[in-house]
């Protein structure tokens, strides 16, 4: 049982074999009756030494050995990242054994009522628990990165490890949790190759000439078809993916296959400039479960600006355009996602109506990561949008209800901030798999590899792998933080971004997003 109770530490008896205990973190004390021990915990920061929280798992198998009732008590908690630490450790407990009743105990005076009464309803159930753990890990670091005190950033930054800390080193234990979050993958993103006929400004994909192979296509779809979920999709992405028509269509038929063998239902997802697509793969495209992720940037000027040729032959936009047709004639599903950077955003307004009127239905509308943006810069895309959502009454879209105008913008519904804590999983052309935030600042990659690898022969079930944005931004930030501080700014200023544009489209356009 967790609970959460607004008031000073509670009184009791030290149990003579104190000295078990481990110091500051926790001591004992008996009630009254002398059969209940109850543990206070009185320094919750702790928790984030394994040796600590070894020593309280033991601590509680030994009371419950002597046949006494245990219960843990955390006291003290008078800082809102002391009682998101409070409610990890609640969460340990309560996931190594559902007997111990834990109280957290805490500082009505000290903490702020709305944080309070959040973890008052979450702390019955578990599950919203993890939730608001996770929002509150996030509205701390959005807090600490908008007062620009990196040190404390850096302290807190461990913190965010919730998952991996009530999991403790316990896959099947942390495999639960993935599953109680919903954050178990169900898609694969293949690197198909790195080559491209562009070289957009933004681009962060490092270009060269390597292809995915079929060897590692298969164990990357055998990993898929291993999963509990009875569906599953693969991303084709790159580079761009139609430099390799014939290879992804020998992808698709062999998973289609081996899905239908399995019982499972297979889906496509391809990100492309377009340039290459045609009628005869569209028809081969339209048997299958398949959407396109089509970048256009805007009107003929800015997309062209941004989408640097390889072959100056090349009109991009003017060659997008007529490709795009056939997607229409063989009625494939299709969105269309705009990038932006500092230089194009006064342009925005005008890039997303043109967009609208080439008749792109469903467009997500995207700041290039790597940039700087300054607050006026995220107040003026916010005003971008809320200008959009007003103009065209979207938020009945965002309902998911009828969406009357024959369109919607992705961002209202499906675009989860901030983007830079990406936990796409992405399969290399050497075979190796990462996390594709990683790969976001690609400068780091010139010096050293990219630091989460997993060898596919590793893995024995793609369920083994997850991560929450937290767990994602503790990577980023363990990756990055030697690579100087400029890097490390921009990073947090995009998190402050992502967060800072969420929470300002709640603030003028309602709950209802
Ligand atoms: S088309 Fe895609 S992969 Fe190619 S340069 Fe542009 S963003 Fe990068």
């Amino acid at each position: 049982m967790l609970t959460l109770r607004r008031e000073d530490s509670p009184k009791g008896v030290l149990l003579p074999d104190e000295s078990r205990c481990h110091p500051g973190f926790f001591t004992q004390e008996t009630k009254a009756d002398q059969r209940t021990a109850i543990l206070c915990v009185h320094d919750v920061a702790q928790l984030l030494d394994p040796a600590a929280r070894r020593e309280l798992t033991h601590v509680l198998t030994d009371l419950a050995r002597r046949r006494l009732r245990p219960a843990v008590e955390l006291v003290g908690i008078e800082r809102g990242d002391d009682l998101v630490l409070a409610a990890t450790l609640a969460l340990f407990v309560h996931f190594k054994s559902t007997r111990i009743p834990v109280t957290i105990v805490a500082s009505p005076q000290r903490l702020s009522p709305r944080l309070l009464d959040r973890f008052e309803r979450a702390m019955k159930k578990p599950r919203l628990l993890l939730k608001t753990l996770e929002h509150a890990t996030f509205a701390r670091l959005h807090y600490l990165i908008g007062r620009g005190d990196d040190a404390a950033v850096e302290a807190f930054a461990p913190r965010l490890r919730f998952v991996e800390l009530i999991g403790d080193g316990d896959q099947a234990l942390c495999q639960r949790l993935a599953r109680i979050l919903d954050i178990r993958k169900r898609n694969l993103q293949f690197m198909t190759t790195r080559r491209c006929q562009l070289r957009c400004v933004y681009c962060p994909a490092e270009k060269r000439d390597a292809d995915l192979g079929r060897e590692h296509a298969l164990r990357g779809l055998a990993l898929l078809l291993s999963g509990e979920s009875r569906s599953f999709r693969i991303d084709f992405t790159g580079g761009e993916p139609l430099l390799r028509k014939d290879w992804v269509r020998g992808v698709i038929e062999t998973t289609h296959e081996r899905a239908q063998a399995a019982g499972k239902q297979d889906s496509y997802y391809l990100v492309t400039n377009a340039l290459e697509l045609d009628e005869e793969f569209c028809q081969f495209l339209s048997g299958y479960e398949v959407e396109l992720e089509i970048s256009i940037d805007g009107v003929e000027a800015t997309h062209n600006r941004n989408k640097i040729v390889v072959d100056p032959s090349v009109n991009p936009y003017q060659t997008l355009l007529r490709n795009v047709e056939h997607l229409r004639r063989y009625d494939i599903r299709y969105n269309a996602v705009l990038v932006f950077t500092p230089d194009t955003l006064p342009a925005l307004r005008e890039n997303l109506d043109h967009v609208l009127s080439l008749g792109f239905g469903n467009i997500a509308v995207n700041y290039a990561i790597g940039y700087f943006w300054p607050d006026e810069l995220i107040a003026e895309y916010v005003n971008v949008l809320v200008d959009f959502v007003e103009r065209f009454d979207l938020l009945d879209a965002a309902e998911g209800g009828e969406v009357s105008t024959g369109f919607f913008l992705k961002n209202l519904l499906h675009k989860t901030e901030p983007t830079v804590l990406n936990s796409e999983l992405m399969l290399d052309c050497d075979g190796s798999l990462h996390l594709l935030s990683e790969w976001q600042f690609p400068e780091r990659h010139r010096r050293h590899p990219p630091p989460f690898r997993y060898g596919l022969e590793e893995l024995k079930s793609i369920d083994e792998v997850f991560f929450t944005r937290a767990q994602v931004y503790h990577l980023l930030f363990e990756v990055y933080r030697d690579e100087g501080r400029e890097l490390l700014r921009i990073i947090h200023n995009s998190v402050h971004m992502g967060l800072e544009v969420s929470r300002q489209l709640k603030q003028r356009l309602g709950t209802r997003l």
